[in-house]
């Protein structure tokens, strides 16, 4: 079952070099980092894979969009490019940009929320979980069952769990829920997609109970492509088509554009008719980003970010993007390497617990799979599990996650075949010497989001 790597649709005409250091110098360089690979200094990396946010390849085409960009204080050309590509892909009449996705969460959230208030999504990402709590109300995760079983192969993990969901709305009543968040693809649940059955039937949900359904949207056209390929009615419509459909099942999306816009900096907040809304939008925009033709932006983001949204969409692209997931995920069943299977749109999600599970999910499996792996190979990847986690706030003890992953996201346009390669080997490298790997322990802490500054020892 041999799944051929997809060609690059592109051709490279600027590079930059990366070098590799040898392990004895990894070796060095991580426990200087205290084992946490967030401490690395990112030129002492081979393969970077810690996030596929705003570390993507911007083309020529947005290069050239980077020279013609207006940098005028009100009113730019690139603000004007920018709403009408906005405006053509997503069928919504008021496109507001800000610097990036939580800026969007921060403009818009406390205009929808507050104290007392509910919000539900499929899973929220942890920024967006955030602002639902910083604007007073209590964010709720409603995925379906099988996003939980890394072994389960469904074509779409990423999916609300709809008939839990209207247990929620009739328990709390459906005047305490502020809002409903469709996360496209569900990124905690692994780059899942979710499908336009489901989207139609949140929507319809949302209408029946008086519900604004908004779309967490970053990664809007890798779902769209998914939808394409694993639901039937879909398998001859555009991406374009499809992304229209998607957007009408929601009155508002929030969106950082540094995934699947393609860009390195910038976000949009998108209105589907209320004016009223947009009129509050534009408000807190001007107080927390900046006036409202650029939105914490450079005209020359605005620009790029206007050509990257049609570059994102584009149906030659994304054949190639998922293939190249697809690619490496066919190499890891042939390995006997677990990961949160199928293979989602912009990582893979090693099942680290099973690779090594002699490492209890106190000794951070996920982390230790990701300290191996820049230990051999210079790969840089993070944990998704308990570590990241972190401690019960009432009691302080470790709390045991659904998941041990450790995510390898990847950039987009940024690394070719033989990179995969690399990973694949890394990989099966270690599952070969996985008794050698130890668990690790944390000597030192911060009270909240530790996994970020951590310092860790490896246990003997
Ligand atoms: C990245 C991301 C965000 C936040 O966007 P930033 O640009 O990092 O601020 C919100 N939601 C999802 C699903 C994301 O992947």
């Amino acid at each position: 079952m041999e799944t051929k790597y997809i060609p690059e649709p592109f051709r490279i005409k600027m590079v930059e070099t990366i070098k590799i250091l040898s392990r004895e110098e990894r070796i060095k360089k991580i426990k200087d980092a205290n084992y946490n690979l967030f401490n690395l200094r990112a030129e002492d990396v081979y393969i970077d894979l810690l996030t596929d946010s705003g570390t993507n390849a911007m083309s020529s085409k947005q290069w050239a969009g980077v020279m013609e960009g207006d940098e005028a204080y009100a009113g730019a050309k690139s603000y004007f490019k920018l709403l009408e590509a906005g405006k053509d892909i997503f069928g919504y009449e008021f496109i507001q940009p800000v610097h990036q996705g939580r800026a969007a969460e921060k403009v818009l959230f406390p205009l929808l929320m507050g104290p007392g208030k509910i919000a539900i999504s499929n899973m929220f990402f942890d920024t967006t979980r955030a602002h639902v709590e910083i604007a007073g109300a209590r964010a709720v995760d409603c995925v379906v069952p099988e996003a939980k079983d890394p072994s389960k192969r469904a074509p779409f993990k990423g999916n609300m769990d709809t008939e839990r969901l209207e247990k929620l709305i009739e328990e709390h009543g459906p005047e305490n829920i502020a809002l409903i968040v469709m996360t496209i693809t569900n990124n905690s649940a692994g780059g899942q997609p979710v499908s336009m059955a489901n989207l139609k039937k949140v929507y319809e949900i949302g209408k029946k109970y008086g519900i604004t359904v908004n779309i967490d949207a970053a990664r809007f056209a890798e779902n769209a492509y998914f939808i394409k390929k694993r639901e039937e009615a879909y398998a001859d419509k555009s991406i374009k088509e499809i992304v229209s459909e998607i957007f009408s099942y929601a009155d508002s999306f929030t969106m950082s554009a540094k995934k699947d816009a393609i860009v390195n900096m910038g976000g949009l907040i998108g209105i589907k008719d209320d004016a009223e809304l947009y009129q509050k939008v534009k408000g807190n925009t001007i107080s927390f980003e900046g006036f409202v033709t650029y939105g914490g932006l450079s005209g020359r983001d605005l620009e790029s970010l206007s050509i990257g949204l049609y570059e994102g969409i584009d149906e030659d692209y994304l054949n190639y993007r998922i293939g190249q997931m697809e690619y490496f995920a066919a190499k890891l069943d042939s390995a006997g390497i677990a990961y949160q299977a199928p293979v989602g749109g912009h990582g893979l999600f090693i099942d680290a617990a099973a690779l090594l599970p002699h490492i209890d999910y106190r000794e951070f499996p996920g982390q230790a799979l990701a300290i191996q792996l820049y230990i051999e190979a210079g790969i840089r990847t993070c944990d998704i599990g308990s570590y990241m986690l972190g401690n019960d706030p009432d009691t302080g003890k470790q709390l045991k996650s659904d998941f041990e992953f450790t995510r390898f996201a990847i950039p987009r346009r940024v690394y070719t075949q033989s990179h995969i390669d690399i990973m694949v080997d890394s990989l099966i490298k270690i599952k070969e010497m996985a008794n050698e790997v130890p668990g690790y322990k944390i000597i030192w802490e911060p009270p909240i989001l530790r996994h970020f500054q951590a310092y860790l020892e490896p246990i003997e």
